[in-house]
């Protein structure tokens, strides 16, 4: 397990009581693996042991984003919600000639939700060297720059900006408290900030991958309680905060919008801890021993597994914990994993199947487990066993 540890980056406090291990096999010697605990004094969740820094910025820089879900109608229903609720929550505070940056802009698709809604005066800065292009291309945007969340107050005029955007940001951040000090030291005494995160309430609303929240790059869970304490630490105050309902399959955001206020009252608040993430840890756990039960108890001589995203990182260790010796090899049909290692297995394209025609598949995926069963079914003569 990874020893680098962290205080609470909501209250700085270094007690903590240990949720869960969440335990991945190694991506390409990369163990990404972290401990999930709560902050004793103020309730937070968060991952407390962790990788180093180096060891995220070496991930970021090669094999972040290594396991994108295959294309998704949902996908884009998920996405029109959220930018609408990102309209909605600045409509009454943000005027329409108001200047608005997107930190962390990806390839801009907020930002144009944001011009179609009537705002012009756009600023965009995404880490990811093709955002400038694909913004143009599929939104029309000649505003996206490369750029780093520390690199915002160069590149950008933070402190003539009206609203800052930073949807889908936090809760990737090793550093959070302290990018959020910088960050609201370089803005304007009337700049307000829009957050947007993953809903630490609603990650058992509906049916859920197993630990499916607790993904490579998510190390802070935050509920509307526990972000609010965020930002009254550093001196900002709620002007609103909704949780948005999204498509099953996805986690619900907290969406929220913070404005300086040094008079505070909410320092000392106490953050609530009937937030559900007991109740989702040992669901989680349920499912997952249901699902390495029902590859332990398969007859099968040989077993690949198809799939080496997230899901494959958390099952492997399971399965070799379990004495599991039957698994031939690992495939996926994602080309920048091929010839990479997840744990012990080499990751191949799927015509590897071909060498294995008797070994039963595992689809190792809870959100496309149908997709890719049924395709196999069609194109394959192998047994087929899925998992949920
Ligand atoms: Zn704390």
């Amino acid at each position: 397990m990874n020893q680098h540890t962290r205080c609470c980056p909501v209250c700085r406090g270094d007690h903590t009581v240990p949720l869960h291990l969440n335990t991945h096999a190694a991506l390409d010697g990369l163990d990404m693996s972290y401990r999930v605990a709560r902050c004793v004094s103020c309730g937070f969740v968060f991952a407390d042991q962790l990788p180093s820094p180096a060891a995220y910025a070496a991930y970021y820089r090669s094999l972040s984003k290594y396991d994108i879900a295959p294309g998704s109608g949902d996908l884009s229903v998920a996405d029109r919600l959220r930018c609408d609720a990102a309209v909605a929550v600045l409509r009454p505070h943000a005027k329409p000639d108001a200047r608005i940056a997107d930190l962390g802009c990806g390839s801009g698709m907020l930002l144009g939700a944001l011009k179609a809604a009537g705002w012009s005066r756009l600023d965009g800065i995404d880490p990811a060297p093709g955002a400038p292009h694909q913004a143009s291309q599929q939104f029309e945007l000649d505003c996206v720059r490369c750029g780093t969340l520390d690199q915002a107050a160069t590149l950008l005029d933070l402190a003539a900006t009206d609203v800052i955007c930073l949807t889908g940001v936090l809760e990737h951040l090793p550093q959070v408290r302290e990018d959020l000090e910088a960050l609201t030291a370089a803005i304007g005494d009337d700049t307000r900030i829009l957050v947007e995160v993953p809903a630490l309430e609603r990650f058992a609303h509906h049916s859920f991958e197993p630990h499916g929240e607790f993904s490579l790059e998510h190390i802070q869970y935050f509920s509307a309680d526990s972000l609010k304490r965020l930002f009254a630490e550093l001196g900002f105050t709620s002007l609103s905060s909704t949780i948005v309902d999204l498509p099953p399959g996805y986690c619900d955001s907290l969406f929220a919008l913070f404005a300086r206020d040094p008079a505070t009252a909410e320092r000392s608040a106490p953050t609530a801890t009937n937030d559900g993430i007991k109740d989702y840890i040992a669901r989680s756990e349920a499912m997952t021993r249901a699902a390495v039960a029902r590859i332990t108890a398969c007859p099968a001589k040989t077993m690949m597994i198809y799939g080496a995203g997230s899901h494959t990182a958390r099952l492997l260790p399971r399965l070799i914990e379990a004495g599991e010796s039957r698994l031939a090899g690992l495939v996926d049909s994602n080309p920048n994993l091929r010839g990479k290692r997840l744990g012990p297995l080499l990751i191949e394209t799927p015509d590897a199947l071909d060498r294995h025609p008797d070994a039963t598949i595992v689809v190792s995926s809870f959100r496309s487990q149908q997709t890719i069963s049924d395709a196999l079914r069609a194109s394959r003569s192998n047994p087929v066993l899925t998992l949920y």
